[in-house]
């Protein structure tokens, strides 16, 4: 199934992103999350793309195990971190291969230590040049990118952001997924800019349940999402209580969610990080199952 088919604001559909774990013990608990999971009825799953090493392998071994085994709808993520593009040409025929249908594509982080991405030789610089090569490779994916209501972390303002967000769309995006953030004006704000300018794809809102409050200012510092002031507070003041955390965490986005699905978004993407009791919560909340 091709997720564009799924994003649809009268019937919308939630889904939920994994990381590859390194290890097979990690596999095995990520399997155990997508199982519990399922319930859920997902509209699709997706597996990222690590920024090196053997986990890339896990990625697409993780979306075909969970296609075949589970029949819920697996996306591959694929960065053009340190890849040239007959190696990248060679990971999506592997996809295609086994059947997966849909694909994020993404120009990935530059490497720890450098401050600009720099793409080895023969390789793509940004997103939409990975984006045309699919496009004119003749695959058949449905493709999917990411997008930054908060604008992206190098970019020098928010318009020439969105300048790139509607070249790399043109270029053969069918839907995009929003980083992550925890006050949905950036949101709706972001949605309203990007229509103005001609981005007329799904945008997929990228919600991501506050768990545990010091890994999350990492993430927030690493990709700019702002916390906002009072949510801030009341983690601060029970960031000594995991329960706490959780249930602060979970409240929050299943609010979040709320209104966002009350205005019409095509579907909720989770940022589940490969653990499956917040998300049920919220889910289970939403769909009136708790
Ligand atoms: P691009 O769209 O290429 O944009 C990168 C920067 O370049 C932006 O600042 C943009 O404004 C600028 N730019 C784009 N085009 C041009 C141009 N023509 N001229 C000048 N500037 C330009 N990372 C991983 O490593 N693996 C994953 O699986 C992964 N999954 C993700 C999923 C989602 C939903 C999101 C939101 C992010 C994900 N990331 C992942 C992180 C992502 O790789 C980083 O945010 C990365 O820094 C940018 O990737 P991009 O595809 O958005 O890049």
């Amino acid at each position: 199934m091709k997720i564009r088919n799924c994003l649809n604001p009268s019937k919308p559909s939630f889904s939920f992103e994994f990381f590859p774990p390194k290890t097979d013990a990690g596999v095995a608990s990520l399997l155990r999350t997508v199982e519990e999971l399922a319930p859920l009825e997902p509209g699709f799953v997706s597996v990222t793309y690590g920024a090196g090493g053997s986990t890339r392998d896990r990625t697409v071994e993780l979306v075909t195990h969970i296609k075949q085994h589970t029949g819920i709808e697996a996306m591959a993520h694929l960065t053009c971190v340190g890849h040239t593009r007959d190696e990248l040409r060679d990971v999506l025929r592997r996809l295609d291969a086994a059947g997966i249908e849909n694909v994020l594509l993404l120009r990935g982080d530059p490497p720890q230590g450098q401050t600009t991405f720099e793409p080895v030789p023969g390789g793509f610089r940004y997103a939409e040049e990975l984006v045309r090569f699919v496009r004119e490779e003749d695959f058949n994916f449905c493709i999917g990118g990411a997008c930054y209501p908060e604008g992206h972390v190098e970019t020098a303002s928010r318009e020439d952001d969105l300048k790139h967000l509607k070249a790399k769309v043109d270029a053969g995006m069918d839907f995009v997924v929003t980083q992550l953030f925890f006050d949905n004006a950036f949101y709706f704000d972001f949605v309203e800019r990007a229509r103005r300018v001609g981005i007329n794809v799904p945008i997929v809102p990228g919600i991501m349940p506050i768990t545990n409050y010091e890994q999350v200012q990492r993430f927030t510092r690493m990709c700019g999402a702002t916390v906002p002031m009072r949510l801030a507070l009341q983690m601060e003041r029970v960031k000594d209580q995991p329960d706490a955390v959780v249930q602060l965490g979970v409240a929050h986005a299943t609010v979040q969610c709320m209104e966002l699905l009350s205005r019409g978004v095509p579907g909720i993407h989770f940022y589940t990080l490969n653990k499956s009791p917040a998300t049920r919560m919220i889910v289970g909340a939403l769909k009136g199952r708790s």
